[in-house]
């Protein structure tokens, strides 16, 4: 492997084509996409609706900028705006989801001056110096030394402590008083509580229904902004619900939401929505050179229709349904799964070794010998022992038939392993 390159994986596995929801290695081997390329390839590989889209826009103009418009962005960021379920709305494009939440920071702390963000224990928000700053996963979040003073919140993980053996209601109860706590502790004002309604790179893990209604309560009492990082969760891939942050309705919408991964079905694109008296504060960074370019408006606009007009957010709730059901029936033999959970097509398997310790070295086994059976999954979590399943959302029942029984041998092949 190139040593000048900084990779994740010390053997990542070049690639050099898919289609639907199979991609194919340089030896022509093929593998069932059960990662949707990092949560990116939200429809399908080689989606002949959006690769038509940026062969024309390719050939019409690569680059125009925020200083002009372009017709697919004006149209993208009124169906976003729409779609977002925020009143008054206003977008800005970025090119990620780590840029998007620096947007959504800067917004927040120059609308409340100051600096005191709210995350979630376990958070993935980012690798920029401010996102990481909000980032409670400590395998993610190499550095302490942010701009920010961030308070981290109990929310999403219960596996631990007191917090295991609580209800759903009596957990809610006890994040709203670790909440109320925190404030109580906190001089000055705070910006916003920025959180995942289901935590990604954090293993799949969900806030219990209704947490954030219940922070919202307090938030409003003190002017706090929440911000629903929809990287992951948004454009339907959670099944019930086309926003995370919906499972928690009754709080009505967040003041704001960033998104980024999937809309593009691989293109770059990312971005913020906000209120417009909170967008406004941009200012002069209202400008990023390659946000909202016109190649990539036009794949997320041809990608955001197919979506839609194939339902596949049902789909998701469907198939995702069915694959939660498998994989829990092949679980059940098998003492290495601790937990299958999740939400769509949104699906965490948790390892742990014999003697119910959390087990990264079963996590990064089940990997290998997945990508042995032609299987391509991600991993996470609190303590990296979390199998993550996230397949395009236009998977089928056969493949999902398929990836159940390559997962199945694999995870036999860990448990024969470490016992
Ligand atoms: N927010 C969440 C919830 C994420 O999962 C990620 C990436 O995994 C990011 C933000 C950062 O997005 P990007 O890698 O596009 O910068």
């Amino acid at each position: 492997m190139p040593e000048w390159l900084a990779l994740y994986y010390r053997e990542p596995l070049e690639l050099t084509h898919g289609e639907g929801r199979h991609v194919w290695d340089a030896e022509g081997r093929r593998y069932l996409d059960f990662f949707g390329g990092i949560l990116t390839t939200m429809t399908a590989h080689a989606l002949p609706e959006v690769t038509k889209a940026v062969s024309e826009q390719a050939g019409r103009i690569l680059h125009t900028s925020t200083l002009y418009l372009d017709r697919h962005m004006v149209e993208l960021a009124e169906r976003i705006a729409t779609l977002s379920g925020i009143p008054d709305a206003r977008v800005f494009f970025t090119t990620s989801g780590t840029e998007a939440n620096d947007a959504a920071l800067l917004l927040a702390t120059t609308y409340r001056r100051s600096n005191q963000i709210l995350a979630m224990r376990n958070s993935y928000h980012g690798r920029s110096f401010s996102t990481v700053g909000i980032t409670g996963n400590a395998g993610w979040s190499p550095t302490s030394l942010s701009p920010l003073q961030t308070l981290f919140v109990q929310g999403g993980v219960r596996d631990a402590g007191p917090y295991a053996a609580l209800s759903d209601a009596e957990f809610t109860d006890a994040c709203v008083e670790d909440l109320e706590d925190m404030l109580a502790q906190t001089h000055g004002n705070v910006a916003a509580l920025i959180a995942e309604p289901v935590q990604g790179v954090g293993g799949f893990t969900s806030a219990p229904d209704g947490l954030f209604a219940a922070f919202r309560e307090v938030l409003d009492r003190h002017g706090i902004l929440w911000i629903s990082d929809e990287v992951q969760t948004g454009w339907g891939r959670t099944g019930e619900h086309f926003w995370g942050w919906q499972a928690h309705a009754a709080s009505g919408p967040p003041d704001m939401l960033t998104f980024a991964k999937g809309i593009g079905n691989g293109m770059s694109i990312g971005g913020v929505v906000a209120r417009a008296e909170v967008m406004n504060c941009l200012g002069a960074n209202s400008i990023s050179t390659f946000g909202g370019s016109p190649v990539t408006m036009a794949a997320g606009l041809a990608n955001l229709n197919y979506l839609l007009e194939h339902d596949l957010q049902g789909n998701a709730r469907r198939v995702g349904g069915l694959l939660i059901e498998r994989l829990r029936a092949t679980a059940a033999r098998l003492p290495v799964v601790r937990e299958v959970r999740g939400r769509g097509l949104m699906i965490g398997i948790e390892l742990v070794a014999a003697d119910g310790s959390p087990s990264p070295e079963a996590a990064s086994l089940a990997l290998e010998h997945a990508r042995e059976q032609g299987l391509l999954i991600g991993k996470g979590g609190r303590h990296g022992n979390t199998l993550r399943i996230a397949p395009p959302l236009s998977l089928n029942i056969a493949e999902a038939e398929e990836g159940t029984a390559a997962l199945e041998a694999a995870l036999t092949q860990v448990q024969n392993t470490i016992g």
